[in-house]
């Protein structure tokens, strides 16, 4: 059987590698409190083997898990939801409510994907996507809380990278779990002098103004950490952050000069990840054949084009 790690942050939180498209690229959360635990992100369903591995572990029952928190629906995130939802037959999966119905009837979910990632991709990456009942979801508002033991889990609600898109605030750690709504570092952009990071913002909702006031938001709360989708701990100040702040104003400059052409926002982020990779000392980041400036440049372009075109023209 294929041996993978699960990383063991203290305070109750456990790292799970999905193995979603490589190593170091979705991770899934676990907070555990005595028995119980809860679920942060699904990737796909065949992530879920190496989560009952690791609840299995650390002695929690199938069982025991309480909740399924999905940052947002969009695939690498939720494509497991129903798969984990069957396997957890206690858990509440909780969603923005703007991203629920996608998860009762997943149809326009997989062909957003599609048009995004091409059909055969969807196929290969997802599998068959499983809908989740209608009756396993709650959809919190901003600022519901959630209790895993002595962990409390405060519900921000953070648009920016999605309009459905939440952040999940464990008070006890003092950790937010970002989803995709502040920045991502694969694990090949992690240097031992820290980690460098990107701004996702893959189509369709993307929208720079909303993702720099959730950013301000979930610094203002002074978490000790932050956790990522993609992938693991990062500090939630420093160089890092204030290079995140500093590219989402060069992606509207970018934008606004290109007046939306796709072929030159994509010359303007290839530029941008170039020096990125000179300031943040990150070679990943200019690489030519790196999933960095492959597929996520390809995904942020199209994501802040489709950006302008709805908000300029
Ligand atoms: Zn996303």
């Amino acid at each position: 059987m294929e041996k993978f790690e699960t990383t063991d942050y203290k305070n109750g939180i456990y790292c799970v590698d999905s193995g979603y498209d490589g190593s170091g690229v979705a991770a899934i959360y676990i907070i555990k409190d005595g028995k119980e635990a809860t679920i942060i992100d699904t990737a796909n369903n065949e992530s879920l083997e190496r989560v009952t591995r690791a609840l299995d572990e650390l002695g929690t029952a199938p069982g025991d898990v309480s909740h399924i928190f999905l940052t947002h629906v969009h695939l690498d995130h939720a494509g497991g939801a129903g798969s984990f939802a069957a396997e957890f037959p206690n858990a509440r999966v909780v969603v923005h409510e703007r991203g629920a119905r996608h998860l009762i009837d997943p149809g326009k979910l997989v062909a957003g994907a599609e048009e995004v990632y091409g059909a055969e991709a969807v196929k290969r990456l997802y599998g068959k996507v499983v809908p989740v009942e209608a009756g396993r979801i709650t959809s919190p508002r901003d600022g519901d809380e959630f209790f895993v033991g002595k962990h409390t889990i405060v519900c921000l609600d953070t648009p920016g990278h999605a309009r459905h898109h939440l952040a999940f605030h464990d008070t006890a750690a003092n950790a937010v779990f970002t989803g995709d709504s502040f920045g991502m570092s694969y694990m090949e952009l992690v240097r031992p002098e820290g980690r460098c990071a990107i701004l996702t913002t893959s189509p369709v909702q993307f929208d720079p103004y909303a993702m720099r006031a959730s950013m301000r938001r979930i610094e203002s709360l002074k978490p000790d950490a932050l956790y990522p989708t993609h992938f693991g701990r990062m500090l939630a100040k420093g160089a890092m952050v204030d290079s995140l702040y500093r590219q989402l104003d060069i992606y509207v400059k970018i934008a606004d000069e290109s007046k939306g052409d796709l072929d030159l926002i994509r010359e303007g982020l290839r530029d941008l990840f170039k020096e990125e990779s000179a300031r943040q000392g990150c070679p990943c980041l200019a690489s030519p054949t790196g999933r960095v400036t492959t597929l996520a440049l390809e995904l942020n372009a199209s994501g802040l084009a489709i950006w302008y075109g709805k908000t300029k023209k």
